[in-house]
C-alpha cells in the first residue's frame, strides 16, 4: 500500500468539483481528480521540479495528465536520484496500462498495483509527491475539448441548445462519451464520407486553397480512413492507422480513440504532416442537412418539421441506431412541446375543447377524479398527454388545489418535471399534462429486482435529483416529493409529478409557513416539516433520502408498519432506516445525509446532485471498462 494515502477500488462520492471545462454547468470528472499526487496537465520539467523540491527519494512519485494523448497519463517516479517517466494510456476498453503491464480499471488502482509491485519500473511506488494544497489540478488541452465535442454531438444529434443541452449532457455524460467514440466523426464538416482519393482532390481544389485546408474521407477497405490536406496549392494524402486495440493514429504518430480527436490533435500538433490542419474543407452535403441530424430523432425549436401523424393512430417508435439505448433526449418529453416557437405562438393557458381528446382509458385516480390518457392536437403535431379530470361533485377545495397545482406546473420546465400543456375548462376542469407512460416509479420497481440493475435505478434518482436542484434554484418547495410521485417516461427517463402541495416561495423567503395542517406524508417529511410546518428545499432534500430508499429496496414501503407518530418518535431518538439489500454503500450514506436532524446541516440539492453525478458517472465508467458487458453489448 502507498504510504500516506489511501487509495481506494471504489470510487467514493466526492464534492469536488472538476476544474473542467468552461461551463459550470458540465462537469466531466477525471478518474485521477481525487489522488492527491495528481497535478492535471503540467510538464515533465513541472513535474520534475515538484519531486526535487519533495526530496527526491527513492520511489517518491507523481501522476500528471498526459499532453499527448487523450486520457491517459505519465506516472514521473525517483529511483537513484534520476527520473523515470512512464506513460499510463488509457486503452479502448477504458482500462489503463504502463505499456507491457497489466490492465486497471483505473488510475488509482493502477498506482495501487504499482506500489506493491515493481513489475517491469524502476522500483515499487513507495510515497506519494502530494500536491500542495494551494495549487489546483491544472486543466488539459483536451478537457475542454471533450466538453465541446460533447456539446456539438448533442447540439447536432438532438437539435438541443442552452438548458435543455446542459441538462442532457449532465445526466448522460458517459452514454455520450461511449456514443461520441464510435460515431461522432460521421457529424463533423469535414467528413466526406466514401468518396475517392480523386473526389477528395476536387473537393480540396474547388475554391480557395489555403495552407492546411483538409478533409476525412472514408478509404475503399471499409472501416479505414484518411486524411487530405492542401499544403503549397498541392493535395497530400495520408492513411490514418487503425490498430489492433481500436486506436487512430497517423503513421507513428500519438494514438486516440476516435477520429475526431485525432483530427483536434493534429489542428495542435502536425505530429509528422506537412502542416498543422486548419480549415475544414466543408461537406456541402453535410452542409445541406444542417444540423446533421439522424434520421431517428426529428429536429426540433426552429426548424421543426412535423411528423404526419394521424390522430387516434397507433404511434410507432422512431427506430434507434441498433444495439443503442434509449436516452431521455430521444423522447419527445425531453424538451417541452412549445420549445418550437410555431407552437409557442399558439400557446394558451387555457386550451380548447375540440383540441383534446379524451380516451376512456384511466392512467390513476385521487380524491380530485382520475387521470386519463388522451391526445392533445397542437398546430404542427398530436402528442399524447394526461389529463387529470377533477370530478364535478368535488367541492370548492379541491378544485382550487387543483388550480393551485396549475399555477405551478405552468412555472415549471424541466426535462426532469412533467410539464403541464394547459388547463381545459369544458364537461370538467382538466389538467392537461405530459404523459409519462411508465408509471409510478415505486410501482414499476416493485419485484423487478432482477430485471432493474441497481446502476438504472442510481441513474434514475440521478434525474429526479437534477429535477429537485431545478426546484431548489427556481425557490419552489414540492413538498411532496416520494417514489409514488416519480413517474417514469420509460426505464430509463424519470420525471418528478404531483404538484398539488407544492408553494413558490417568495424572493426573501427561505420556507414556506404551513398555516394549516392538512393530510401530510408524514413517513416523508422532515422533522422541522413536522414539528414547525416549516417547508424548505432542505425539507424535499429529506423525503428525496426517503424517495431514494424506496427506489433501492425496488418499491419498498419505508418504515414498514410504523404509524406516523411512532416514526417521529423513531426519528428524534437519532435511528434511520436500514441500508435496503443491494443498495450501494455510497447511496446510502447520502440518504443518512439527506436525513440530517437539523436542516441547516442537511446538503442542498446541489450538492446531492453532484453527489448522485460523481457516483452515477463513476459507476457508468466502471460498467464500459467490465470485459463481460464489453462482450455482451455492442458498442454503441
Ligand atoms: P396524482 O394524483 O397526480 O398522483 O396522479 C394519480 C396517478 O395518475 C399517478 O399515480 C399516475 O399513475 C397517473 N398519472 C398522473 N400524472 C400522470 C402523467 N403525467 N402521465 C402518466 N400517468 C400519470
Amino acid at each position: 500500500m502507498v504510504t500516506g494515502v489511501s487509495i481506494s477500488c471504489t470510487a467514493a462520492p466526492t464534492t469536488h468539483r472538476s476544474t473542467l471545462g468552461p461551463s459550470p454547468g458540465l462537469v466531466m470528472i477525471d478518474p485521477a481528480t481525487d489522488l492527491p499526487f495528481f497535478y492535471g496537465s503540467i510538464s515533465r520539467s513541472e513535474a520534475e521540479q515538484h519531486l526535487k523540491l519533495a526530496g527526491m527519494s527513492d520511489g517518491l512519485f507523481l501522476l500528471r495528465q498526459c499532453l499527448r494523448s487523450l486520457g491517459g497519463y505519465v506516472l514521473s517516479l525517483i529511483w537513484n536520484l534520476e527520473f523515470y517517466h512512464y506513460p499510463v494510456e488509457k486503452q479502448l476498453n477504458g482500462t489503463y496500462c504502463i505499456s507491457g503491464g497489466k490492465p486497471h480499471c483505473g488510475p488509482a488502482e493502477l498506482c495501487e498495483f504499482y506500489s506493491k509491485d515493481a513489475d517491469g519500473l524502476v522500483c515499487t511506488l513507495r510515497k506519494p509527491c502530494l500536491r500542495p494544497p494551494e495549487q489546483p489540478i491544472k486543466p488539459g488541452v483536451f478537457d475542454s475539448l471533450r466538453d465541446n465535442m460533447l456539446r456539438e454531438y448533442v447540439r447536432q444529434t438532438w437539435n438541443l441548445e442552452a438548458e435543455a443541452m446542459e441538462q442532457a449532457i449532465m445526466s448522460q455524460a458517459p452514454q455520450l462519451e461511449k456514443l461520441i467514440a464510435t460515431t461522432a466523426h460521421e457529424k463533423m464538416a469535414w467528413y466526406h464520407g466514401k468518396i475517392t482519393r480523386t473526389e477528395g482532390e476536387r473537393r480540396l481544389y474547388s475554391g480557395s486553397q489555403p495552407d492546411g485546408k483538409f478533409l476525412v474521407r472514408e478509404r475503399d477497405e471499409s472501416g479505414t480512413f484518411a486524411l487530405s490536406v492542401m499544403y503549397g496549392k498541392t493535395a497530400y494524402h495520408y492513411r490514418i492507422l487503425h490498430d489492433k486495440s481500436g486506436k487512430y493514429s497517423m503513421p507513428e504518430g500519438t494514438k486516440f480513440d476516435t477520429v475526431w480527436q485525432l483530427v483536434e490533435y493534429l489542428k495542435m500538433k502536425p505530429d509528422g504532416l506537412v502542416t498543422l490542419l486548419r480549415e475544414a474543407c466543408m461537406n456541402q452535403n453535410c452542409a445541406n442537412q444542417t444540423p446533421t441530424v439522424p434520421s431517428w430523432r426529428r429536429p426540433r425549436g426552429n426548424g421543426y418539421t412535423p411528423p404526419p401523424e394521424v390522430p387516434g393512430a397507433c404511434k410507432i417508435p422512431t427506430p434507434l441506431p441498433a444495439g443503442r439505448q434509449a436516452l431521455p433526449m430521444d423522447s419527445d418529453e425531453f424538451v417541452s412541446p412549445y420549445a418550437d416557437p410555431k407552437e409557442l405562438q399558439e400557446k394558451t393557458l387555457f386550451i380548447k375543447r375540440e383540441k383534446l381528446m379524451v380516451d376512456e382509458v384511466e392512467l390513476g385516480s385521487g380524491n380530485f377524479g382520475s387521470v386519463k390518457k388522451g391526445v392533445y392536437k397542437m398546430k404542427s403535431k398530436h402528442i399524447d398527454v394526461a389529463i387529470k379530470v377533477l370530478k364535478s361533485e368535488n367541492e370548492k377545495a379541491v378544485r382550487d388545489e387543483m388550480m393551485r397545482e396549475a399555477e405551478i406546473m405552468h412555472q415549471l420546465d424541466n426535462p426532469y418535471i412533467v410539464r403541464m400543456i394547459g388547463l381545459c375548462q369544458a364537461e370538467a376542469l382538466m389538467l392537461v399534462m405530459e404523459m409519462a407512460p411508465a408509471g409510478p416509479l415505486n410501482k414499476f420497481l416493485s419485484g423487478k429486482k432482477d430485471q432493474v440493475p441497481v446502476e438504472n435505478v442510481v441513474e434514475l434518482m440521478h434525474q429526479v435529483s437534477l429535477g429537485m436542484k431545478y426546484l431548489e434554484e427556481k425557490n419552489f418547495v414540492h413538498r411532496d416529493l416520494a417514489a409514488r410521485n416519480v413517474l417514469l417516461v420509460n426505464q430509463h427517463y424519470a420525471k418528478i409529478s404531483d404538484f398539488g402541495l407544492s408553494k413558490a416561495l417568495g424572493a426573501d423567503d427561505n420556507y414556506y409557513k404551513a398555516r394549516t395542517l392538512g393530510k401530510w406524508p408524514l413517513k416523508w417529511y422532515a422533522p422541522e416539516c413536522i414539528n414547525f410546518h416549516k417547508f424548505s428545499s432542505k425539507g424535499d432534500v429529506w423525503s428525496f433520502g426517503i424517495t431514494m430508499w424506496e427506489a433501492f429496496s425496488y418499491g419498498g414501503k419505508p418504515y414498514k408498519k410504523m404509524k406516523g407518530p411512532e416514526v417521529i418518535s423513531f426519528i428524534q431518538s437519532g435511528s434511520r432506516m436500514d441500508n435496503p439489500a443491494g443498495c450501494p454503500d455510497p447511496m446510502y450514506e447520502l440518504m443518512k445525509e439527506c436525513w440530517i436532524y437539523k436542516y441547516e446541516e442537511r446538503p442542498s440539492f446541489v450538492q446531492v446532485e453532484e453527489k448522485m453525478r460523481t457516483y452515477y458517472y463513476s459507476i457508468s465508467k466502471k460498467a464500459s471498462t467490465d470485459p463481460k458487458e464489453q462482450q455482451e453489448k455492442p458498442a454503441a
